[in-house]
């Protein structure tokens, strides 16, 4: 079973950038693109930044039940697809989620078992600095401070919080909890018989009693 791991920071912060290389650098672990209703920024691809659609699109998105949960950011309409995730879970991939605070609160609602990490800045200085090399001082920058503000006490309620000053620490560590995440007892246990071919061990620890506890 795939599971799920959240990414999720004030704009600005370097989520893309961190998710980018962790992509690259994990085995097993497939970003879910989500849909927007913004105008692609240059360099970015439908289909492999985000699925862009129109507003009509969305709406009728949301009717049909397409996603796992939607937002309103900054004007425009953000959604996670509900099929993606399905497929890697079955698919037995993680995915790794790319969203917005609020988006990571509903979709640990639904999925309580997921992971999930906020990404911190080293600074409010550095975000502004960040927003500003990113081409967002003419879109809303005041207002993804004045939200980052808020953003920021939301990481109390996450599972892992990282500070992303440098990009390959940050990528380090978020490795290291989805190679731990993998290592979890039940997770090892329920797919025994895939990752241990020695049958004599697989027999221990499936008809064997702990000595220990079990005596
Ligand atoms: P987000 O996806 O959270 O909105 P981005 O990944 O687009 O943020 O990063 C915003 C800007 O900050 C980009 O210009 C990126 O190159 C830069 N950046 C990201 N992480 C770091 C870092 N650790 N140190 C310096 N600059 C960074
Ligand atoms: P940007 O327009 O800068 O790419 O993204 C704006 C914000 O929307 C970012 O914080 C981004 O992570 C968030 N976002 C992207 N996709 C989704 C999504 O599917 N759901 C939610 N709730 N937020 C998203």
């Amino acid at each position: 079973m795939g599971r799920l791991f959240i990414l999720s920071a004030p704009s600005g912060t370097g989520k893309s950038t961190v998710a980018s290389k962790l992509l690259h650098q994990v085995d097993g672990l497939r970003k879910v693109i989500t849909a927007t209703t913004r105008e692609p920024r240059p360099g970015e691809k439908d289909g492999v930044d985000y699925i862009f659609m129109s507003r009509e699109e969305f709406e009728r998105g949301i009717e049909n039940g397409m996603f796992l949960e939607y937002a309103e950011v900054y004007g425009n309409y953000y959604g996670t697809p509900k099929d993606q995730i399905e497929r890697n879970i079955k698919e037995n991939v993680d995915s790794l989620l790319v969203i917005d605070v609020q988006g990571a609160f509903r979709v640990k609602e639904v999925f309580p078992e997921a992971v999930s990490i906020f990404l911190l800045p080293p600074s409010l200085e550095e975000l502004r600095r960040r927003m500003i090399g990113r081409g967002y001082r003419d879109s809303n920058m005041d207002l993804r401070l004045e939200m980052a503000k808020k953003e920021i006490p939301c990481a109390r309620f996450f599972d892992y919080v990282i500070i992303n000053d440098f990009v390959d620490k940050a990528v380090d560590q978020i490795r290291s909890i989805i190679l731990a995440t993998r290592c979890e007892r039940d997770r090892v246990l329920r797919n025994l018989s895939s990752v241990l071919h020695s049958e004599d061990i697989l027999s221990l620890l499936k008809g064997g009693r702990c000595y220990v506890k079990e005596t």
